[in-house]
């Protein structure tokens, strides 16, 4: 690791923007929040954005074709992004998110694309904020190696270490004389364990009717807010819109809260309630997607918490669900 200063870091980030879109946490005047900005605006404290950078990988609405009676022209244009400042919480849901659309069977390009023209630069956490819970999911609030560049924050400057070849070539561009050399040599941290995990062997069908969902989620108004604001949920759908005789398809985030979801052409909704809705974010996040890809859903951001207008704890109704579980 090398150490340089804030300031240093900020005429980088100036340098990468003239080439590249800098996104980072800004402060509106209200709350935090993840946008794009320049290098003098980019917030350098340990504040936590109330959203993550998920729509600047995965964005909220996107193009991916334009398509005629003769061709479909797939959407090609993603401008290349630095992501400044994600924390190692989002850094663990952008290693989720990159798992389900990349490490299936089937390869999402248009994640990829983001992939591959974001540069990413992690910044640890000093201290947990208020309704985080990463380290009691196992995970390592300091640090995390899903990105391009990590940053340990030590005042007025950083500790500089790059994870790939992306990020070594983004440090070249540093002034003469604050040149670094400064490959990785950590590795995350193991806190205590996972002590929500729920096991993989669980059989999911047993925890429908063993919990008592409807009482876990009776405030529950399904808002839908907590999916949105999740930087691992990742559920959407197309909707095609004409334009200039032509149809532009775009995907846009949906969420399993919203009773339309899973509604069929029948009629028929299996699930039907909003205590079945809450069953399956729950169990999707700590059981399929960690079946299916070896991680849990959830890093323990608290966003969901911090933001659902009801005060419904996910981490409480998982722990619930794990006593039953045991
Ligand atoms: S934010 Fe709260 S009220 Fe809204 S859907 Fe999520 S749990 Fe329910
Ligand atoms: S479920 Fe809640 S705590 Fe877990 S990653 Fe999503 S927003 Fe963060």
């Amino acid at each position: 690791m090398a150490d340089i200063k804030k300031e240093t870091m900020r005429k980088l980030l100036a340098k990468l923007a003239e080439s590249m879109t800098l996104v980072g946490p800004s402060d509106n005047g209200k709350v935090v929040e993840y946008k794009k900005t320049d290098a003098d605006s980019v917030l350098m404290d340990d504040r936590i954005s109330y959203k993550s950078p998920k729509e600047f990988y995965f964005p909220q609405t996107e193009k991916l074709l334009t398509f005629s009676r003769d061709e479909a022209v797939e959407n090609t244009d993603v401008p290349p992004t630095v992501i400044f400042g994600a924390k190692p919480c989002d850094l663990e849901a952008l290693r989720v998110m990159n798992a389900v659309f990349m490490e299936g069977r089937y390869a999402d390009p248009f994640f990829d694309r983001h992939m591959s023209q974001n540069l990413i630069i992690g910044v640890g956490c000093l201290k947990k904020k208020p309704g985080c819970f990463c380290d009691e999911l196992g995970l390592d609030m300091e640090f995390s190696d899903f990105c391009d560049i990590m940053l340990t924050d030590t005042g007025d400057t950083y500790k500089v270490e790059h994870l790939s070849e992306k990020g070594e070539k983004a440090l070249a561009q540093l002034p003469e004389t604050a040149k670094v050399t400064c490959a990785n040599k950590r590795t995350a941290k193991k806190p205590d364990g996972d002590v929500i995990g729920l096991s993989a062997d669980i059989e999911d069908i047993t925890l429908f009717d063993s919990v008592n969902w409807s009482d876990l989620t009776a405030t529950c108004q399904g808002c839908g807010m907590c999916t949105y604001i999740c930087p691992t949920c990742h559920c959407f759908e197309f909707k095609d819109v004409s334009k200039d005789g032509c149809v532009e398809r775009y995907r846009c985030w949906d969420s399993c809260i919203y009773p339309k979801f899973t509604l069929h052409a029948s009629g028929h909704n299996p699930r039907a309630s909003r205590a079945d809705r809450y069953r399956q974010r729950v169990l999707h996040k700590y059981l399929y997607v960690k079946k299916n890809t070896g991680h849990a859903a959830c890093t323990g951001c608290g966003r969901c918490l911090r933001s659902c207008p009801v005060g419904v704890n996910i981490k409480t109704v998982a722990k619930a669900v794990m006593e039953v579980a045991k």
